[in-house]
């Protein structure tokens, strides 16, 4: 596994402490930027029998190749089970647990924390996305973080981190990873074969890793059936909300969050940041909307996000927003 190249420098200032890494390390930055990547390599870094240079893993040892295929005994990675699961049709309420890291996921490793490595060397436990931890998943993950047992490293990856308890970010070294400049990142998205480099980075604010998981036909199709819904004169809210019934929630909340950023922006600033190829469209909503009830609405969605990932109630809640949304025309 290895970290992407706009995350060099950070590695290397790693490396060069490789002796004298915190037990538990807290590495936060915004979504999509490659910070998973920037863990898998430190934790391979770390399990590598023969690295290249400090941190470095060799990719042809064995700790490697069992890194590689998910199978290292000094390995623990903890995600929320609906990330492992391909399976969708289970109830609200179970998707809801599994979409949380519980705490039967933490105390499970416990007793690997507690034994010595079987290779001698170090055992780490990456945790991503750490915010996910429920409170008592944090609370129990606590205890291990204040003890820490010897060469054992704990490595959480995290969006946002405000939404970890205090006691656990305390008790962690932070480290901030950034976005690559722009330049960068477009550079990197062609390279990669982005059909639309710079409107997928303007989408996830920079972020490129997401914005290449982003760039399929799929996603630039719903989402002009999304806006030209939005941007209809006679804009019909429950027929849209009809439409995307099916649709990932935390999606819609963030187009919905982006647009009405970009409507906020034309009343107060004329200017827009996150769809400009939606510009006049925007342009035309922006005439028939109050400024300040748009920007309630999208602060109230930026709330929102928090407890996205667990609607009680997807259908009647996407119907709200759209009623809402709808409700911000001047008559
Ligand atoms: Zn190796």
């Amino acid at each position: 596994m290895n970290y992407y190249s706009w995350h060099k420098d950070a590695y290397q200032q790693l490396a060069q402490r490789s002796g004298k890494l915190p037990h538990a390390l807290l590495i936060k930055g915004v979504t999509g930027i490659g910070k998973r990547a920037f863990a898998g390599a430190l934790a391979q870094g770390l399990l590598c029998e023969k690295p290249v240079a400090p941190l470095m893993a060799c990719g042809v040892c064995d700790a490697c190749h069992w890194f590689g295929t998910v199978s290292h005994p000094d390995f623990r990675a903890v995600q929320p089970e609906a990330a492992e699961s391909t399976e969708d049709d289970a109830e609200a309420t179970d998707k809801k647990k599994k979409r949380d890291i519980s705490v039967a996921q933490i105390r499970s490793l416990e007793d690997f924390i507690h034994i010595s490595a079987h290779r001698g060397g170090a055992k780490v436990v990456v945790i991503q996305p750490a915010e996910a931890m429920n409170i008592n998943a944090a609370n129990a993950l606590l205890k291990s973080l204040e003890e820490p047992p010897p060469a054992t490293y704990f490595l959480l990856v995290c969006d946002r981190p405000h939404l970890l308890p205090a006691t656990i970010r305390s008790r962690c070294q932070q480290l901030l990873l950034n976005s690559p400049a722009m330049q960068e990142a477009v550079d990197w998205l062609v390279k990669n074969g982005a059909s639309r480099p710079e409107l997928a980075l303007a989408q996830t604010g920079g972020a490129p890793v997401l914005a290449a998981e982003i760039d399929t036909e799929e996603y630039w199709t719903s989402r002009k059936q999304f806006f030209d819904g939005l941007s209809l004169r006679a804009f019909e809210p429950l027929a849209l909300a009809e439409k995307f019934a099916a649709h990932p929630v935390p999606q819609l909340i963030n187009w919905l969050q982006r647009w009405t950023y970009d409507l906020a922006s034309l009343c107060f600033q004329q200017r827009l940041r996150y769809n400009p190829d939606f510009k006049e469209a925007l342009t035309l909503s922006a005439r028939n909307v109050n400024g300040l009830e748009v920007l309630r609405f999208h602060r109230e969605l930026v709330r929102f996000q928090r407890i996205v990932n667990h609607p009680l109630n997807v259908r009647l809640l996407i119907e709200d927003l759209m009623l809402r949304y709808a409700g911000l025309a001047r008559d």
